[in-house]
């Protein structure tokens, strides 16, 4: 008889955690072990980026591209575009770009800093996110803007965001002072996740952390597991695929007519019904 749950014959997956907390005793760092031993309890494989821990250098400068001219100005995106197709971007950097490439999921956990991600994190991005990477991918041209937006180098991937936030859940309703939690996550989920290709799993999100007590946090983390194991197999937020005929050609504006009447701003690039 066999008694394996259907959760332990799941077949094993590759997730890196890239993981933004000055402090190892922080609600973020419990929240990061919770995500690292539950997934390899479950028979995943896990790889963390710490940031802090590695003294991640946040900041994009010439020295990120070792083998460039340094009497020549500099232009970030053609610098790193030279940089990546040489091979000669920083060790940090291609360490960083190599476990992306053998990820099958990445996690980004982090505690909301001033409505966005810390900037250790951002640094992550702009400086791993390299150009020929992360974008300046596929053909561009009149008929075609590239490979982004659904396709890209990480296109078969899932991604999530785990946030925690100081403020009240009501507070990033519809119509919550902060503003929409969907809306304020926007520029992470569609732009730095969506863009180079990842399926954008709904993001986790704790509220009212300040507060919040070890009974809470056992709640917190039964959520938190629950959305783990969903990973593969829960919808992802529907964002339109930019080369899929949603849009129009070449100012990328979306076609009339595809969303609900009165819809706006970023709802329009989740394709409604689906999400
Ligand atoms: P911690 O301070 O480590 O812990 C929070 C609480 O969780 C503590 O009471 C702790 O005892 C408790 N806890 C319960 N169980 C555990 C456990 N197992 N392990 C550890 N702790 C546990 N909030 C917003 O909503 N919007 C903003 O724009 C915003 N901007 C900010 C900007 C800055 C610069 C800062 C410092 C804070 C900001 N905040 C904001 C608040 C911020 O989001 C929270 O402070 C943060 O999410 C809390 O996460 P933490 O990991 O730092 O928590």
């Amino acid at each position: 008889m066999n008694f394996e749950s259907p959760q332990t014959a799941t077949e094993s997956k590759r997730v890196l955690i890239v993981y933004a907390h000055p402090e190892p005793a922080s609600l973020n760092g419990a929240l990061k072990d919770t995500m690292r031993e539950h997934l390899l309890a479950r028979g995943h494989e896990v790889e963390v980026s710490d940031l802090y821990a590695q003294n991640w250098k946040a900041s994009v400068d010439g020295d990120d591209f070792p083998l460039r001219d340094a009497a020549a100005k500099l232009v970030v995106p053609a610098d790193s575009r030279r940089a990546f197709s040489s091979d000669s971007l920083t060790d940090d950097v291609r360490r960083e770009q190599d476990k992306l490439r053998w990820a099958d999921a990445v996690i980004l956990q982090f505690p909301l800093w001033w409505f966005s991600m810390p900037a250790i994190l951002k640094g992550w991005v702009d400086r791993v996110y390299a150009y020929g990477f992360a974008y300046g991918v596929g053909e561009h041209s009149d008929r075609r803007w590239g490979d982004r937006y659904g396709e890209g180098r990480m296109a078969g991937k899932r991604a999530m965001l785990s946030v925690t936030a100081g403020g009240w859940e009501e507070h990033y309703g519809p119509r919550g002072i902060n503003g929409p939690i969907d809306d304020m996550l926007f520029p992470i989920n569609h732009g730095v996740l969506h863009y180079p290709g990842f399926e954008v799993m709904p993001s986790f999100v704790v509220y009212r952390t300040d507060r919040m007590g070890e009974d809470q946090f056992a709640g917190v983390r039964e959520r938190l597991i629950q959305r783990l194991d969903g990973l593969w197999t829960d919808a992802p937020i529907a964002f339109r695929q930019q080369n899929a005929g949603d849009y129009e050609v070449p100012s990328m504006t979306l076609r009339p007519g595809l969303e609900p009447a009165g819809t706006q701003g970023f709802a329009l690039h989740v394709a409604a019904g689906r999400d």
